[in-house]
C-alpha cells in the first residue's frame, strides 16, 4: 500500500507538477550532494499509465478478505447461468416471497429504516424458479410478436430486460424487486422512472449499508448485459456492497477484480 501510493504520488506530485512535492525533492537533493533532482522526463500519457496503474493496484489493496466463492458474491447473467445443484435455503419474507433465508435480517433492517425515513418499501419479485422464468421469458416474446415485431426483434426486446431462463439472478433467491406502496397502487409496475420516487433514491443511497446493491444501473449495461434496472436490488454482503458504491463496480466487474487479486 505504502509503495504504491508513493508511486501514485510520484505520479500525480513530481511528474504532474506538485509544488510542495518537488520542493521537497529538491531539498532533499541539494542536502544529499551529487544527487541529481529528476531528471526522467515522462509524456503526458505516460504520466496518465502510471497514475492509473497506481490507482488500480491501490483498488486491488482495498479489496476486502472475501471470496468469489462466498454465497453472497454468487454470480448469475446471460453468460453464467445458474448453477441448479447449489441447494438454496429459501424462507418467506412476511407477504410469502421466497428468498435466501440468510439476506432475511438484513433486508428487514433495511425496510425498517426505509419506513422509518417515510418510504414503505415492499419486494414485489423475488425468488422465481428456472421454469418460471421460462414462461416469462417465451411469454414476453410472444408478446412483441403479437405486436407485430419478428420473432428476432421480439427475441432482442425481450432480453434488454428480462434475463434468459437459467440466466436470470433471481433464481438464487439474492434479487429483490421493490417498489414503494404509493408505486405499486399507481399500477404503474417495474419501469427505470420508479427512481424519480424518494423511496428508490434512499435505497440508492443506503442499501449498501444493509448488504444490498442495484445490480442494473445506468452506465453499466455493457457489463451487466441487462439495460438500467431502477427497482432490482442484489444482496451482496456489507462489505461487498460498500466497496462496490465506493468504487462505483457492478458485480461483473467486481469479480473480474477479486479474481485479479487471487480471491
Ligand atoms: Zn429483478
Amino acid at each position: 500500500m505504502k509503495k504504491n501510493l508513493a508511486l501514485l504520488l510520484i505520479a500525480t506530485g513530481i511528474l504532474g507538477g506538485c509544488e510542495q512535492f518537488n520542493q521537497e525533492t529538491s531539498e532533499q537533493s541539494s542536502q544529499s550532494a551529487e544527487t541529481s533532482s529528476s531528471s526522467v522526463t515522462l509524456t503526458p500519457e505516460e504520466e496518465q499509465k502510471l497514475a492509473e496503474e497506481a490507482e488500480h493496484q491501490a483498488m486491488l489493496d482495498a479489496l476486502p478478505d472475501v471470496s468469489t466463492d462466498d454465497w453472497n458474491l454468487e454470480l448469475v447473467n446471460n453468460w453464467t447461468t445458474i448453477d441448479e445443484s447449489i441447494e438454496r435455503p429459501l424462507s418467506a419474507l412476511p407477504n410469502g416471497l421466497l428468498v435466501d433465508q440468510r439476506i432475511i435480517e438484513d433486508y428487514t433492517a433495511m425496510t425498517e429504516a426505509g419506513k422509518e425515513a417515510g418510504h414503505e418499501i415492499i419486494a414485489v419479485s423475488t425468488y422465481r424458479s428456472v421454469e418460471l422464468q421460462t414462461t416469462n421469458y417465451n411469454n414476453s416474446i410472444q408478446k412483441y410478436v403479437d405486436e407485430g415485431y419478428s420473432k428476432e426483434e421480439a427475441v432482442k426486446l425481450t432480453e434488454d430486460y428480462i434475463a434468459i431462463p437459467g440466466g436470470s439472478e433471481h433464481h438464487t433467491g439474492l434479487a429483490i424487486d421493490v417498489m414503494d406502496t404509493e408505486w405499486l397502487n399507481s399500477g404503474k409496475g417495474l419501469i427505470a422512472e420508479f427512481d424519480t420516487q424518494e423511496s428508490q433514491q434512499w435505497l440508492v443511497e443506503h442499501a449498501a449499508d444493509y448488504g444490498f446493491v442495484l445490480r442494473f444501473p445506468k452506465g453499466k449495461e455493457e457489463e451487466t448485459g441487462i439495460e438500467y434496472e431502477s427497482w432490482h436490488f442484489r444482496y451482496v454482503g456489507k462489505e461487498n456492497a460498500a466497496y462496490m458504491k465506493n468504487y462505483d463496480l457492478s458485480l461483473e466487474e467486481y469479480i473480474v477484480l477479486l479474481d485479479e487479486a487471487g480471491k
